[in-house]
């Protein structure tokens, strides 16, 4: 084991349910392997079906007793705003994990992952006690009001590649509403989601509220998104495990299905674009961020053919920036892709794209083989079709596709031919094209100009099979709350 590795404190992969660590019941482990050095950091608990129940019991009973839900709301934005301070309060901790555990930049990890985690924690906190409910417009000689309920259990499945940001965006508004929460991380990344329940203990949050159950999907997910006593799922994840939740959920109880899948966004630049050289940063900047493994990365890069030279010339120079090397080193840009298997995928894509007839114009090639971690060169590829497996198909690694196009028409086409609609963006001075484009793009999110602005008040999500609902900003609520109308009948002496 490297000398870093030695050196760190020992991890605790036991699961935590009912406000207390445990080893899963039938006493199974896994390694956790970190994709940093390939080295075992430590074994976590492998939850199953046992283990799951007993987590959602926990939840039920807490529920139920109303130790969460029954407290004002002032009470719970109490404990959620000591919680956000104490995860600041813990960020080199929790940055040192999420590195280690799947691999990004230790300096995103603290001020990318940490902040952000932290930020929606305490701002769901912050608005629980500002909405309102309704009262209908109805007839004098009665009453309705319109009220929203906790669900009651909500199940969270989540990826690796944020590990906390993900956990944090269900957990955070499903709380603040009052319910009661299992989370089943990623088997690529536990130990965040296990440390953050135990800080909200420590903020005050009552045992059996939070609990997270480590495990593979088909051994811990699946459970949780079959079980008859979970109300509601919240998932982020592949869209080919999305629509096996969709239908998970149908086959059980027809509990509330909530899905964050994948994207292969587009990023148009016109030939009147206002600023070439921040397009082409960006550009670059946004599809290698935390190694392209980002749903929102804009991996499909459509360029008109007056300015596509250019663009590709000056991305290539930028390439150097972003080499990988070491994620616990401040200054690195590029880490690890999480596991081997991961990497295997983004080699898979690389050499498809090749055979398929694309034009490899840089990277691709494995890198620091030496510090047994796993880790890929970005790769730019050029003259990629739009039947290609590396213009249809979500990489999920550091691999831009470029594209050319004639017209504004041919961009909006090949931008919206796609299976996926999570993300886009449109590069352009010409104020008709900016609006005309971001409506006609099929896409949750579009952006103008820019990339990279995103902020914990707007809504995240996507069209077509990148999913179902939107996490963020108060829409977040409506997942995890069921509306109830209460009439009340007026007969009025006066
Ligand atoms: P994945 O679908 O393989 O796994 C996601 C989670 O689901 C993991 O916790 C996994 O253990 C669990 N799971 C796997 N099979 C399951 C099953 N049969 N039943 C229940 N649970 C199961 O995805 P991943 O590789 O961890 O993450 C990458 C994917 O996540 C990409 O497609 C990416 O686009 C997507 N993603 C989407 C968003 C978004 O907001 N739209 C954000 C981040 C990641």
């Amino acid at each position: 084991m490297s000398q870093a590795a030695t050196a760190l404190p020992p991890f605790d992969g036991r699961a935590f349910i009912n406000g207390q660590r445990c080893w899963a019941q039938a006493g199974a482990r896994f390694d956790n392997i970190s994709p940093v050095h390939g080295q075992v950091l430590c074994e976590v608990a492998r939850g199953d079906g046992a283990d799951i129940d007993l987590a959602v019991q926990a939840a039920r009973r807490a529920f139920t007793d109303k130790r969460w839900c029954g407290l004002a709301p002032a009470a719970r934005k109490r404990v959620l705003i000591r919680w956000a301070d104490l995860v600041l309060a813990h960020a080199p901790e929790l940055a040192l994990l999420e590195t280690l555990d799947m691999g990004k930049p230790i300096q995103y990890a603290t001020q990318v992952d940490v902040n952000s985690t932290a930020n929606c924690i305490r701002w769901y906190g912050e608005a629980i006690d500002k909405v309102y409910d309704e009262i209908a417009p109805t007839p004098a000689h009665a009453l309705a009001l319109i009220t929203r309920e906790p669900m009651g259990v909500v199940g969270v499945i989540v990826p690796w590649n944020y590990p906390m940001i993900m956990a944090a965006w269900k957990i955070a508004p499903a709380l603040a509403c009052g319910n009661a929460v299992v989370l089943k991380p990623s088997e690529k990344s536990p130990l965040t989601a296990l440390r953050l329940a135990e800080l909200a203990m420590e903020a005050g949050l009552p045992a059996g509220v939070l609990n997270v159950v480590p495990g593979f999907g088909t051994e811990a997910g699946t459970p949780l998104a079959l079980h008859m006593d979970v109300d509601c799922i919240g998932f982020t994840g592949s869209t080919r495990v999305g629509k096996q939740i969709h239908v998970m959920a149908g086959q059980s109880n027809l509990k509330r299905a909530w899905t964050e899948l994948g994207g292969k966004s587009p990023f148009i630049v016109m030939d009147d674009c206002p600023d070439l050289e921040r397009a082409v940063q960006t550009a670059v900047g946004s599809i290698f961020f935390n190694q392209g493994e980002s749903c929102n990365a804009p991996s499909r890069l459509l360029l008109h053919h007056h300015i596509k030279d250019a663009f590709v010339e000056r991305a290539l120079q930028l390439l150097p920036q972003y080499q990988p090397a070491d994620p616990l080193h401040p200054e690195t840009v590029m880490g690890a892709i999480v596991d081997r298997s991961q990497l295997d995928t983004v080699l898979g894509y690389i050499e498809k794209g090749r055979q398929e007839g694309a034009t490899l114009l840089a990277g691709g090639q494995v890198a620091r083989v030496d510090s047994g971690g796993f880790y890929v060169q970005p790769a730019i590829f050029d003259g990629v079709g739009p039947h290609m497996a590396i213009a249809r198909e979500e990489i999920f690694g550091p691999v831009l596709s470029v594209m050319a196009f004639n017209d504004v028409q041919e961009a909006v086409h090949l931008a919206n031919d796609h299976v996926y609609g999570l993300q886009a963006s449109i590069w352009t001075r010409d104020i008709n094209c900016a609006h005309g484009v971001a409506r006609a793009l099929r896409a949750g999110t579009v952006h103008v100009n820019q990339y990279d602005e995103d902020d914990i008040t707007v809504p995240f999500g996507g069209y077509k099979q990148s999913g179902v609902g939107r996490d963020k900003s108060l829409h977040a609520f409506d997942k995890y709350t069921e509306l109830k109308t209460t009439w009340i009948r007026i007969d009025s002496p006066v």
